[in-house]
């Protein structure tokens, strides 16, 4: 029997995986369109990028259903399909990891808008939403809830709530932070320090207190921002950064970091006894592999008491 998910990060770190909707795109998605429905109209090219992942070495796949939510399927009149595009997404995940052990994290990203007074949202359609979302993503089978890029607690407590409603055993909060203009610090675009979203995320039970995407945010600053987490709180931690900055050449969007750059920082954020290392925007298993190869280095050395 696999162990939970909380019980195996405390024995080793583990490998997420990297982009998917960067992924998708190179697959064919074109810019706009929905990204979760592939998960029933194009099962088989969702299910070869999370094999990749795999491959390379993930041990956690998130879900292809970041934007699985009825407000975000709505956009594209999509909304009578939540259930069964939240379930395929964890079956494909779980499908990827064949007949190896390893974790399907259901992945609810933002719902897109603003929250009542700042937007045109109210709460209870959001938390109806997110509820609706982790309910399938449970019942699918998730190992795990992450509730991402988030920029305000607000949401995040909603995600958060939702996932508990679901009965979900493990539960990640992860935000996304963004350097300030004069490089000093980072803060969440609704201006969320890590202290705050730590100790918040604690005293509303999730499980792993995590950081994803981010503008400018490297493996440095991941760094700093896993230490930020561990001066307020003693839960798990997950991280996944971009792969670099987004550049506009010839009318497409790259990102250019590339996985030997951003190797070069994994090891030093390993040191801060970080549980889960993955990417975002932008990577690819490329980076997913060379991280595998450093990331089993540090394990071994550590084994050897170094
Ligand atoms: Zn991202």
């Amino acid at each position: 029997m696999k162990k939970p998910l909380l019980e195996a990060i405390k024995e080793r770190p583990l490998l997420g995986d990297g982009a998917m909707g960067t992924q998708l795109m190179i697959a064919g998605l074109e810019q706009g369109n929905c990204g979760e429905e592939w998960n029933l109209t194009h099962p088989e090219k969702v299910l070869a990028i999370q094999r990749a992942y795999v491959e390379a070495g993930s041990d956690c796949i998130l879900t292809n259903t970041f934007g699985g939510s009825r407000i975000m399927l709505n956009r594209h009149s999509k909304a009578d399909q939540v259930a069964q595009i939240n379930k395929a997404g964890v079956e494909l995940a779980r499908q990827a990891f064949g007949d190896r052990d390893g974790y399907v994290i259901g992945d609810i990203g933002p719902f897109g808008g603003l929250l009542e007074p700042f937007g045109e949202f109210k709460e209870s359609q959001v938390r109806q939403a997110f509820e609706e979302q982790a309910a399938a993503l449970v019942e699918a089978g998730a190992d795990a809830i992450i509730i991402e890029t988030q920029t305000s607690l607000e949401e995040l407590l909603l995600g958060i709530k939702a996932a508990q409603q679901a009965g979900a055993v493990c539960i990640v909060g992860s935000m996304a932070y963004d350097v300030t203009l004069d490089g000093s610090t980072f803060r969440t675009m609704m201006g969320v320090e890590p202290e705050r979203a730590a100790e918040f995320m604690e005293e509303n039970g999730a499980h792993v207190v995590a950081l994803n995407c981010g503008t400018r945010m490297d493996m440095i600053r991941a760094r700093d921002a896993v230490e930020r987490y561990k001066s307020v709180t003693g839960l798990p931690i997950m991280v996944q950064p971009n792969a670099g900055q987004p550049k506009l050449i010839n009318m497409k969007v790259v990102y250019d970091e590339t996985p030997e750059q951003m190797v070069q920082g994994l090891a030093q954020l390993l040191d801060t006894g970080v549980n889960i290392v993955g990417t975002c925007c932008g990577s690819t298993p490329g980076h997913i592999r060379v991280f595998k190869r450093e990331l089993d280095q540090f394990v071994e050395s550590k084994r050897n008491g170094a």
